[in-house]
């Protein structure tokens, strides 16, 4: 729902200035169009609905996974494409993971996304209402910035839609989001009030191997990249999470492991393994005995680590392969640094 749309309908329909409130109000809580909220009059219900369209985005294609995982194919007003996922947990835990742009203009070499054309940033109500989408199906709590996009490219309106996700019942603390590490967005995620979590996409210790599969470690190095995490956690006192996909014969040796328990302060840091989903680029995940080695070797040097588990395997709605549909990928998507 664009509010700002929305607040200029009001004043030119010379409503007064609660109503605003109150329409957000309902739309937070779940409400499935302004035909539900009763307390406006019905001549204003019909008004918006024929004025303000309820969502921004339109639901293309639901996939419905038999772990309870649902994704989410949609599109924006000028036809752009994204995706996002609701991860249902056995302890009750309900994740989103949000898009923040359509497409991605980065080039990771192991992700989807980074093969497809960068479309555009999405605004703050594209992003909140991915949120509502599933905030109608059921009520959730977490959310993680992991979907398309790189999230600090679009901070003002990641940030604009954090400010709103308590309304919708996801906390600040129980929000994260993720980043290749680019390092002015976590200088402002440091200044920003809000206790967001921060996750880093580090994938290789190595700097040359880092540069081959992140190009955007030659514009933002990792030493520098860690730098800035580090100020986040002297500012805010919350740790910061590490994402290290698993690619066979690649990052997966134990010498690699060492080293990136050498990189790393335990007490800032938290590493989350991640299975590889496959896609079309022509790499390959490591196996569980790899994984498990990997982890072993990194406990064994005093880092915690944690491996992520894959959600929706059988609907391909994992990480890195949120091209899907638009690209006919098949993807999968893995949940979330459980933040909170
Ligand atoms: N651009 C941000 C936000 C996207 S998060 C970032 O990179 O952090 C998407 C996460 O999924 C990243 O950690 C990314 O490295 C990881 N990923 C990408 N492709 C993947 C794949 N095929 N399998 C598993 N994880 C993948």
């Amino acid at each position: 729902m664009n509010l700002d749309l929305l607040a200029q309908t009001l004043a030119q329909l010379g409503e007064p200035k609660y109503r605003l409130a109150q329409i957000w109000k309902w739309t937070a809580q779940g409400a499935a169009g302004y035909e539900q909220m009763t307390n406006l009059p019905a001549r204003l219900r019909d008004e918006l609905t024929a004025r303000v369209p309820f969502s921004t985005l339109t639901v293309e294609h639901e996939a419905h996974a038999s772990d309870g995982t649902i994704k989410a194919l949609m599109r924006t007003e000028d036809g752009r494409v994204l995706e996002a996922v609701l991860m249902r947990y056995r302890d009750g835990r309900r994740s989103l993971c949000v898009s923040s742009q359509s497409g991605c203009p980065l080039t990771c070499s192991f992700c989807a996304t980074g093969k497809m054309k960068f479309g555009r940033n999405l605004s703050a109500w594209e992003i909140l209402d991915q949120a509502l989408h599933f905030r109608r199906i059921e009520s959730v709590d977490h959310c993680v910035f992991m979907g398309m996009g790189e999230p600090m490219m679009n901070l003002d309106n990641v940030l604009e839609a954090c400010r709103r996700f308590p309304d919708i019942g996801i906390t600040n603390r129980r929000t994260a989001i993720s980043t290749v590490g680019w390092i002015p967005g976590i200088e402002r995620m440091t200044a920003d009030p809000m206790p967001l979590r921060l996750a880093l996409s580090l994938h290789a210790a190595d700097p040359q191997l880092r540069s081959q599969l992140m190009p955007v470690n030659d514009r933002h190095p990792l030493p520098e990249v860690l730098a800035a995490c580090e100020r986040f956690y002297e500012r805010k006192r919350r740790m910061v999470f590490v994402e290290y996909v698993m690619l066979a014969g690649i990052n997966d040796a134990v010498p690699q492991a060492r080293a990136l328990a050498r990189l790393l302060d335990p007490r800032i840091y938290k590493v989350n393994l991640i299975p590889y989903n496959p896609t079309d680029v022509g790499m390959a995940g490591s196996t569980p005995g790899a994984i498990e080695a990997f982890r072993e070797e990194l406990e064994r040097h005093g880092m915690g680590a944690t491996v992520r588990l894959t959600r929706g395997r059988d609907i391909a709605a994992a990480c890195g392969q949120l091209a899907a549909g638009a690209l006919s990928v098949q993807a999968a998507t893995a949940v979330g640094t459980g933040a909170g």
